[in-house]
């Protein structure tokens, strides 16, 4: 029944008009402008949380607009240096021409982390659809070939793949967010039971620490936090660390940031709000059911707590 509910807000989304998305999307999106996310990184630093600012995209038509979202990323990590930001980046790799040719993306992704290496920071690229998995992994295998030991990747325990994936990668001993997957995959390739994405997850947060990975346990799902802090339990405070998105589940993040645990809050911004917004919210209409019970305060206590 949510499920349809959920569909059914995602197919009225068009008719939204921009002001109420914007302000919806406040929330969740740090604001238009550099400036914005600075302030809203300075603020999340404050309060003891580390953060990772990742430049909205468009769709991609050309190579140009690839290499103005590196240039982008340049005046980022000028502006985390500038202002003392404890914040890296995360990139996605099909605004940075994958969708386009892998060469060019391969180019722009070493021009990223290579800026973020000559001032200490570090870059994780996000994970896409499944169809962009095998390359996404290669492209990040590849960097790692040319020495770059600042760069991360991300495994969705949605996808059936993702054990095999961690045990290719074990070599590389990889720097690894783990999350569910935000995009819905077909039942080939991807477990469909909650509880199947959540038992993958927790074999997947084990495979990754018994093979010494750093993990960036990305998750407000509090039976798998429960899960997830059982299993750091001994570990070095250094050696993981949770990860959330910006205005979801704050007081709950508050609580792991007093119990000594590492926080990063994911920060998206950029004037491509709008789009990102109606994407990221068609992709999973679970989320537009999520905002919808928050906003009629059905839902207050699980996003806000
Ligand atoms: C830091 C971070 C980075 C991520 N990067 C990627 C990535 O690279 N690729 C990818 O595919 N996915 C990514 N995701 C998304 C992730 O895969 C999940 O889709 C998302 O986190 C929801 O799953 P959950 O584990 O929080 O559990 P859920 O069961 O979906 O959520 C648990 C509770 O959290 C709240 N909640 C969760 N999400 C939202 C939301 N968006 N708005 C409002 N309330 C919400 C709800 O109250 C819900 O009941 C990322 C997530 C985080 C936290």
């Amino acid at each position: 029944m949510a499920n349809v509910l959920d569909r059914a807000i995602v197919r009225l989304l068009p008719a939204i008009p921009k002001p109420i998305v914007r302000k919806v999307s406040n929330r969740y999106i740090a604001g238009a402008t550099l400036e914005d996310a600075c302030r809203v990184v300075s603020r999340l630093n404050e309060a003891g949380k580390m953060a990772t600012i990742d430049v909205l995209g468009e769709h991609l038509d050309s190579p140009d607009q690839a290499r103005a979202l590196v240039h982008e990323y340049d005046t980022v990590f000028d502006a985390i240096e500038r202002n003392g930001l404890d914040s890296n980046v995360s990139i996605k790799l099909t605004a940075l021409g994958l969708t386009i040719d892998r060469d060019v993306c391969l180019e722009n992704a070493e021009a990223v982390i290579k800026h973020a290496a000559a001032s200490g920071n570090f870059v994780r690229i996000d994970m896409e659809e499944s169809t962009w998995t095998t390359e996404t992994l290669g492209i990040y295998r590849e960097l790692r070939g040319r020495g770059y030991d600042n760069v991360g990747v991300v495994l969705q325990s949605r996808l059936r793949r993702t054990i095999r994936d961690i045990r290719a990668l074990a070599d590389l001993k990889p720097n690894v967010r783990l999350c569910k997957g935000i995009y819905l995959e077909p039942p080939l390739i991807a477990y469909q039971e909650y509880q199947e994405v959540r038992d993958n997850f927790v074999a997947a947060l084990e495979l990754l620490l018994k093979g010494g990975s750093y993990v960036g346990i990305a998750t407000h799902d509090e039976w798998l936090l429960q899960q997830s802090l059982s299993r750091v339990e001994g570990l070095a405070r250094e050696d993981y660390e949770f990860q959330m998105l910006l205005g979801v589940r704050e007081l709950r993040g508050d609580k792991l940031v007093r119990d000594g645990h590492r926080l990063r809050i994911y920060t998206p911004f950029g004037k491509h709000w709008h789009a990102y917004s109606m994407r990221r919210l068609q992709e999973n209409p679970k989320i537009a059911g999520y905002i919808l019970s928050d906003l009629l305060g059905a839902n207050g206590l699980a996003s806000r707590s």
